[in-house]
């Protein structure tokens, strides 16, 4: 048990993002008794095909707080956007700021710049200017932290153009991945109409790959932000954390 007093704050751009990407090490963490905040930046307001916005909304945050409450996430989060409708504005990052603060986040995990949907990269965005601002006085209202949390970015639903940096054994924990994932019981439905695709299927398809690689069944990839000024202790955290 090596919590440190670490924080983590995950956030997800759609409500079964964390989900698809990075539960099983959220599950190995609070296992291991360390504070996780469970964040999705939208609603999943353009998850259904015959609910309405403001109905699929309603849905798809209860799937996702029952999917934090699955893992024993310390809070759920919706950061107050819609689907199609991320802003990396200044209001959005103080917001964001603000949060990051309130909780004393010191690891961050998000989507990495470069994936598919532009909700995913404007979350990116997003986290990264929020990291780079949390510490800085004069900006947003809480009190700067004294340390910028150190960040790291999720996998992708494919494992697109994303080399990974590190592999987390996920096999003591994918059980608690995939009752999170069936927890989304509306996205399985959406995308078996829209890519005639089993989405629990292709997430255990994404860890079985992501095992191979590191030597084991089951595994979720990370990647370090490579920014100033820990570039990868997000990394050395999960390390430490989850296999030390
Ligand atoms: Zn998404």
């Amino acid at each position: 048990m090596t919590n440190g007093g670490d924080v983590v704050l995950a956030v997800g751009a759609h409500p079964d993002d964390l989900e698809c990407t990075c539960a099983g090490t959220l599950a190995a963490l609070v296992q291991r008794g360390v504070e996780v905040h469970y964040a999705v930046a939208t609603d999943g307001w353009c998850g259904s095909y015959e609910l309405s916005g403001p109905e699929i909304a309603a849905v798809r945050l209860e799937e996702a707080r029952r999917a934090a409450e699955i893992v024993g996430a310390a809070s759920f989060i919706h950061l107050g956007m819609h689907d199609q409708g991320t802003e990396t504005s200044i209001e959005r990052r103080r917001e964001l700021v603000n949060l990051i603060r309130r909780l004393k986040v010191t690891v961050l995990l998000g989507h990495a710049p470069n994936d598919y949907h532009v909700d995913h990269r404007n979350s990116s965005q997003l986290l990264f200017a929020a990291r780079c601002a949390a510490g800085v006085p004069n900006f947003a209202d809480e009190p700067p932290l004294e340390r910028m949390p150190n960040l790291a970015f999720v996998d992708n639903e494919q494992g697109l153009d994303f080399e990974p940096h590190l592999w987390i054994d996920i096999g003591e924990t994918i059980d608690v991945k995939r009752r999170m994932l069936a927890a989304h019981v509306s996205q399985v439905g959406l995308m078996r109409q829209m890519y005639d695709e089993d989405l629990l299927e292709m997430v255990e398809r994404l860890c079985r790959y992501r095992g191979g690689q590191r030597g084991c069944e089951f595994a979720e990839a990370f990647r370090h932000c490579g920014s100033y000024p820990d570039p990868d202790g997000a990394l050395r955290f999960l390390v430490r954390t989850v296999e030390g």
